[in-house]
């Protein structure tokens, strides 16, 4: 790292310090759009006015319509933004990747959700956390940076991106198949989730959901005998999973930091279930035999674990019911999967992070893995880039939530830290 970065500080925590305010305006105004997903509701307008702002910061910006992915509609485009700035000389490239939608606001709120109101320091609203309070500090970060140290090698790009919390497949997936995440384009990516302004997520555990039908046969409910009853045969399903795979999966203990420490082990949530008629339906129900009840499962992985094998453990246990059970059969359905993945400690986003950390708190950051994914999964498979983690202001634990903040103070700070990596990535290790 160069010598000169010590001298930068000041000036560049000064500037960040005059821009409270203004970070304060952007979070608000970007909390007032409604970028509810699904079904993914003003992403439009929201990416416009990300990209306003960054074309008035001397970027090129684009806006890239996620064409055809889940929930693509003229009515609800999947408009991303990505904005790219060029040094004067050449040198690597950092992305700070951000998702404008946020999940829907749920009851319980004692603030507008989409009021954006600042009490005690903190700001309100359906994704303050969630991530548009590190989305906002990123910019900041970035501002400030340029206005600091105009003369900079490499490349800056910031994007909103869309669709995340439905599993990114219009937003970051999609642009990580056009090649915008990958080598020579991006050098190190910084995702600004909220982890917590002193942690570094390096990734997350893996998932596989699936379906599994039980089969029956219809009869008349009061001759149950004449037929086969699909919701029995789920419930030897469930019996089994509750003497022989839940046990064996809360064996099994990883070593990868994921936090909360009671997603260190494997674990399984029975999603939904659906047996016989539906209950949707308000009248009286008719006396049938179900013949089919199917389960949802939503299998969590280690990265000790392989995909293959996870998918063994519960087949061989409906296997072993078909082999025992009289009239058993099943289907299984592939719904999603998602590798693990874990970025290494010594990549250069980790380093410049972790030293942008220590210099702002004066202490070692937490390195954490997620016990949920995020887009990071896209840039590492689809665009081979392994040098991404999740870094950003904000608690984890009130994403999703009811009265979900973020602290005024946090993002100040969190863009410190970022503006410090930004620097250090640019220069390079030296
Ligand atoms: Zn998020």
């Amino acid at each position: 790292m160069d010598e000169f970065r010590h001298d930068l500080w000041p000036g560049l925590d000064r500037r960040i310090e005059d821009m409270r305010g203004e970070l304060v305006e952007l979070t608000c105004a970007l909390i007032r759009f409604p970028t509810v997903n699904p079904p993914g509701d003003a992403y439009t307008p929201c990416a416009e006015f990300i990209a306003r702002r960054l074309l008035n910061d001397g970027f090129d910006v684009k806006l890239i319509r996620g064409e055809g992915t889940p929930g693509d509609s003229d009515r609800f485009p999947r408009t991303n933004v990505v904005a790219r700035i060029e040094g004067k000389r050449s040198g690597p490239t950092v992305h700070f990747n951000s998702h404008i939608d946020v999940v829907e606001a749920g009851e319980g709120w004692s603030f507008d959700p989409f009021g954006a109101e600042i009490r005690d320091g903190r700001i309100y609203g359906r994704g303050t956390c969630d991530m548009k309070g590190g989305l906002a500090a990123s910019v900041i970060a970035v501002e400030a940076y340029l206005a600091a140290n105009s003369d900079f090698p490499g490349a800056i790009e910031i994007s909103g991106t869309v669709d995340e919390e439905s599993g990114g497949y219009g937003g970051v997936a999609y642009l990580a198949a056009q090649g915008l995440f990958s080598k020579p384009r991006v050098d190190h990516v910084i995702i600004p989730e909220p982890l917590n302004k002193d942690r570094i997520c390096l990734g997350h555990r893996g998932v596989w959901w699936a379906e599994i039908e039980t089969k029956g046969e219809i009869a008349h409910g009061s001759m149950p005998f004449l037929g086969d009853c699909a919701v029995r045969h789920m419930g030897a399903v469930l019996e089994a999973f509750e003497r022989d795979l839940f046990p064996a999966l809360a064996r099994k203990q990883t070593s990868m930091p994921v936090v909360p420490e009671g997603a260190r082990r494997s674990s399984m949530n029975l999603n939904a279930i659906h047996g016989g008629q539906t209950d949707d339906y308000a009248g009286l129900p008719s006396p049938n035999v179900p013949d089919s009840c199917r389960l949802t499962i939503d299998r969590r992985f280690l990265i000790e674990e392989d995909l293959a094998e996870v998918k063994r453990e519960v087949v061989a246990i409906l296997e072993g019911l078909k082999a025992t059970r009289p009239k058993f059969d099943y289907n299984i359905r592939d719904i999603m999967e998602v590798l693990p993945t874990m970025t290494q400690r010594n990549a250069l986003v980790v380093e410049a992070v972790a030293a942008g950390i220590s210099e702002v708190f004066g202490r070692e950051p937490d390195y954490v893995i997620s016990p949920g994914t995020y887009d990071q999964k896209h840039i590492a498979r689809i665009g081979h880039l392994h040098d991404c983690i999740a870094y950003g202001p904000g608690i984890l634990d009130l994403a999703h939530r009811p009265n979900e903040f973020i602290v005024i103070d946090d993002m100040v700070e969190s863009a410190r830290v970022m503006a410090r990596a930004l620097h250090m990535l640019l220069h390079g290790p030296s």
